[in-house]
């Protein structure tokens, strides 16, 4: 008999029949003999609504307040699931991060576990109950409620998974597994049996919003075994998280991922001297700004235009801040541009392959799509183009690096 944690998102109970969808499900396993562990997410949309709620008062919120508030949408859905269970005869006790302990540190909206007690989910486990946590939060060394940053139920089910020492975390979602890019933006899409933490953690942080990063993170660090799987199909052995590179023959790349989420700045006219990069990336990360690609080039005059991405959300704090930048140190002006995304192919087998450069930027000039940043790593390329290109970049690329489901 195993010990599985079960993390079910938005979707996947956005509705009473959806939750009980899930209690028939939970039950099978449970029926089988495994002990188990829920981690929920709110109904889909209900934290959105929340934070729209506390905009509607202060349009920057006070975020130990935020926390408090977007942290109840996970306590509905642990109250309905405990009931939901109930009603068809298993026993089951829900719990907020802070009844569990889900010790965090103070950073409100996106905080980090520091520690879990595992005694109060061991007993009722012991008794045989289906033990329900609320995902998303957990609480500081004050008492305070924090949560864990969008998509943050995903890391609760790996932590809880990591500190039960369970013999696998199942990650319940609307997609039954990991496709080679997101299956709502290309139909031909395929679902991969298995991928590196590796690679999951770069599709993660490059946007790929099925799993939170920190699961990811914290799943290859505690070696947990990961799982990612549909909750509308009955049947399917879904996208398996493995150290282990050594499957069959290795494709180049594994994964196309895309973010919508980041606007672009330059700063034109830049004196060409040492130190000048510091001078300007210096205030914007004292501001807690976190800065993504960087391009700087000289021109025959000696001054540089030095271009940065930064989150869409911080854009006017980084301009703010420039404009004074710019000021001290004789640059020409700052210009910005939110109509940009950036494009990613992932793949560990990039780095026994040469040539995924030149075809990616062959493809993207067929289709006329106009490159305006790049950088690469040891398994990343990604590049910056205009926004209104996306779904055309990743669909064409999609198919230039044979990643498109075999035609029936
Ligand atoms: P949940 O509410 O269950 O946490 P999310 O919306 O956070 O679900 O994550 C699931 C969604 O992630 C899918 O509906 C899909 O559109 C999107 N997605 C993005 N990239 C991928 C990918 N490479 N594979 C599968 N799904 C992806
Ligand atoms: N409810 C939270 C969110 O929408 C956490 C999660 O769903 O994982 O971000
Ligand atoms: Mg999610």
């Amino acid at each position: 008999m195993a010990l599985i944690v079960q993390k079910y998102g938005g979707t996947s109970v956005g509705t009473p029949e959806r939750i009980q969808a899930v209690a028939d499900r939970v039950k099978r396993w449970h029926g089988e003999g495994h002990d188990i562990v829920v981690v929920v997410s709110a109904m889909s949309g209900e934290t959105n609504r929340l934070i729209a709620l506390a905009k509607a008062i202060m349009p920057d919120p006070d975020p130990r307040e935020l926390d408090v508030m977007v942290s109840t949408g996970e306590q509905v859905t642990i109250a309905l699931l405990a009931m939901a269970l109930k009603k068809i005869g298993v026993d089951a006790r829900s719990f907020t991060g802070a009844q569990v302990a889900i010790r965090t540190d103070s950073a409100f909206t996106k905080a980090r576990i520091e520690a879990i007690d595992d005694a109060r989910m061991r007993a009722d486990l012991g008794k045989r109950r289906v033990v329900i946590v609320a995902g998303f939060q957990g609480v500081d060394p004050e008492g305070n409620i924090t949560t864990l940053g969008r998509g943050g139920s995903d890391t609760t089910g790996v932590a809880l998974a990591a500190a039960l020492k369970a013999d696998e975390c199942q990650i319940y979602t609307d997609v039954d597994g990991v496709y080679t890019t997101d299956p709502r933006v290309v139909p031909q899409a395929r679902r991969l049996d298995r991928i590196t933490f590796e690679e999951m953690l770069e599709m993660a942080s490059l946007g790929s919003k099925v799993l939170q990063i920190r699961s990811v993170e914290f799943a290859g660090k505690y070696n947990v075994p990961l799982r990612v799987l549909s909750s509308f199909a009955d049947e399917g052995e879904g996208t398996l998280i493995t150290v282990d590179e050594e499957t069959m023959e290795q494709p180049v790349i594994s994964g196309i991922a895309f973010n919508r989420d980041e606007a672009k700045i330059t700063v034109r006219g830049v004196p060409d001297t040492p130190g000048i990069a510091y001078r300007i990336l210096g205030p914007v990360g004292d501001a807690n700004i976190e800065v993504d690609m960087i391009v700087q080039n000289v021109a025959a005059d000696n001054t540089t235009d030095f271009t940065f991405t930064v989150a869409r959300g911080e854009q006017k704090k980084a301009l703010a801040v420039l404009e004074a930048v710019a000021k001290e140190i004789g640059a020409r002006q700052v210009v910005s541009d939110d109509k940009i995304c950036k494009v990613s192919l992932v793949g560990v087998g990039m780095r026994s392959h040469a040539g995924v450069a030149s075809q990616m930027f062959g493809t993207l000039a067929k289709e006329n799509i106009n490159i305006q940043m790049i950088s690469t790593s040891e398994i990343k390329i990604s590049v910056v183009v205009e926004e209104k290109y996306l779904e055309l970049a990743v669909r064409a690329l999609h198919t230039a690096f044979g990643l498109d489901q075999p035609k029936a």
